[in-house]
């Protein structure tokens, strides 16, 4: 398929003719963190690719094992082994979350990833660069530009053109595709306020969110309001740069993060709300891509400091009664990058508990990735459906009609599935649920 030509590399990969031993330069797996693995094995059935496979190599104790074989110089950097593994993870840190030791696993596996991205780049055919670069540098970091294409696919889909999209070798991108509504929420300085205010919020928009969720984001404000914030959304912020920071492309992640700073240190907001769970890991993130000496950590870590999830917002507040019930049953999957990188587990459930009527369900597995991991779903089409039928599975065994998620990539993910599924069950955000219940 053509996408997974752009973006990292095959499962399998052709054997290297270039050897690279260790890791150099800028951003390095740090031995300080792989050397508190103790090998235990505690994090193996958190780890959706070992649940697949029955792998080792496919667990997060063999892939540390890998980053630490490179590191030592044992093992070459492009060896084909270590590139799929590298590859095959997910980044979704359900090891992470669970690890005895406290092995930072995301920082290992997003440098590991640049470092061979580093080291791939003067193999990369002229077009893929330029491809690569297009995709990463240009239609993620213009929200313009993302808005010209999410038009394209909105009239494609108005006019079925979609399905041409198979025989160009688009077909599981146009199948995962979220139906495009008419009006993206573009950020213009516009502001909105509360009633007896208490402080100021910026939203972040988002690149995907603005286009393809902009319900989500007009229910988020509501929330906010609610909550008695006013909300800003200015002009001058970015996508976050989280598909940049999981393809290897670390320097561009380090350009959006400044963006991003500056955007709200200019705001002057008291707090910086996320309503996309991955976007949100990496905004908290910022401060591990700059160097300890490098004047933009102490500003990343300041601004680190005031981004919440909107889910933490909400649950922070004292918020009063909903004015309408909501009678149905409900199941809570979770994203990774909420549960398991921000470890925000209760918040979500304390939210929905609070709307009459709605019958919370848990579902088996509800920390386990639904295969959807940025752009994995894409460019590892295989082991990305096989987690996606377990996820279905799930839900479909809580006999819930709503699955309540908060990230964008799990909604498409998991919507995606239940239409294959052929289920009527549907996918809402939590704050587009507490929305209609207030
Ligand atoms: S749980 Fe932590 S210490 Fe144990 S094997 Fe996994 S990463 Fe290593
Ligand atoms: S990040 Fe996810 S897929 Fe990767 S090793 Fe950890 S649990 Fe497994």
């Amino acid at each position: 398929m053509y996408v997974r030509r752009l973006l990292p590399p095959p499962l399998q990969p052709q054997p290297s003719v270039v050897s690279v031993r260790g890791f150099s330069g800028a951003d390095v797996p740090e031995a300080s963190i792989y050397d508190t693995c103790i090998r235990c094995g505690l994090c193996l059935q958190n780890c959706p690719t070992y649940l697949e496979t029955s792998t080792e190599t496919s667990s997060p104790r063999g892939r540390i094992s890998l980053i630490r074989s490179v590191g030592e110089g044992d093992l070459d950097l492009l060896s084909p082994g270590f590139v799929a593994q590298m590859w095959e993870c997910l980044d979704c840190r359900g090891c992470e979350a669970v690890c005895p030791s406290g092995v930072h696993y995301g920082g290992l596996i997003e440098p590991a990833r640049a470092q061979i991205e580093a080291a791939r780049l003067p193999q990369r055919s002229f077009f893929s660069r330029i491809a690569r670069r297009f995709l990463l540098r240009t239609l993620f970091t213009n929200l313009g530009l993302m808005r010209f294409a999410a038009a394209l696919v909105r009239i494609a889909q108005a006019t079925h053109l979609d399905a041409l999209a198979r025989v160009f070798g688009f077909g599981a991108a146009a199948a995962l595709a979220p139906r495009v509504p008419p009006h993206p929420l573009v950020p213009r300085d516009q502001r909105y306020d509360a009633q007896n205010a208490q402080g100021l919020a910026f939203l972040h928009v988002g690149c995907i969110m603005h286009v393809a969720f902009p319900s989500v984001h007009l229910a988020t404000i509501r929330m906010l309001q609610r909550a008695r914030l006013n909300v800003v959304l200015p002009s001058y912020q970015g996508c976050c740069g989280a598909i940049a920071i999981h393809a290897g492309d670390r320097d561009l992640g380090r350009e959006m993060a400044r963006r991003n700073i500056e955007a709200f240190e200019r705001s002057r907001a008291d707090v910086y709300v996320v309503n996309a769970a991955g976007c949100g890991s990496a905004l908290k993130e910022y401060p591990e891509l700059f160097a300890a000496d490098d004047p933009w950590h102490a500003r990343a870590r300041d601004f680190s400091l005031r981004v919440r999830d909107v889910i933490e917002v909400l649950d922070a507040v004292d918020l009063p009664q909903p004015a309408r019930a909501l009678d149905a049953a409900v199941t809570y999957q979770e994203p990774c990058h909420l549960a398991n990188a921000q470890r925000v587990t209760a918040a979500p459930r304390r939210l929905l508990a609070k709307i009459p009527g709605l019958r919370l369900i848990e579902m088996r597995e509800s920390t386990i990735c639904c295969g959807s991991a940025g752009v994995y779903n894409l460019t590892q089409p295989a082991m990305a459906k096989r987690l996606q039928a377990r996820k279905v599975g799930a839900v479909l065994e809580t006999h819930a009609t709503i699955v309540a998620t908060a990230n964008p990539g799990c909604a498409i993910q998991v919507e995606a599935g239940l239409r294959a599924a052929k289920s009527s069950a549907r996918v809402r955000h939590v704050v587009e649920l507490l929305d209609a219940a207030y």
